[in-house]
């Protein structure tokens, strides 16, 4: 299983990866930040973030079941292939949609 801390995929702004073979990690885990953030707010809702796994026979696709663990703790798990993990660190990030201290103030 996956236990990833975000900030350490996060260049110094934490608006985009560190380096760029993360990108694709960062997009994904993005996704799943949005989406789960979104789910515990009253903004609309997000599409259901898509497995990226790609075993020998072909890329995965399967729909994420995306929990909320804790407060800054996200777990997906794919309903198709079992691919799990859990994001952790994306509190003070502004993808975080329920975090509303930011006010929409860059940093
Ligand atoms: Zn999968």
């Amino acid at each position: 299983m996956w236990v990833i801390d975000i900030k350490l995929c996060l260049n110094e702004s934490q608006n985009g990866p560190a380096a760029p073979e993360l990108a694709n990690k960062v997009e994904k885990l993005k996704e799943l930040i949005v989406y789960a953030s979104t789910r515990e707010s009253f903004a609309p809702a997000q599409s259901i973030p898509t497995c990226d796994q790609e075993p020998e026979s072909g890329p995965c696709n399967g729909h994420l079941n995306v929990h909320m663990i804790s407060d800054d703790e996200i777990y997906w798990v794919c309903a198709l292939c079992g691919d799990e993990g859990v994001v952790y660190g994306w509190k003070d990030l502004f993808w975080n949609i329920k975090n509303d201290d930011l006010g929409g103030e860059m940093h």
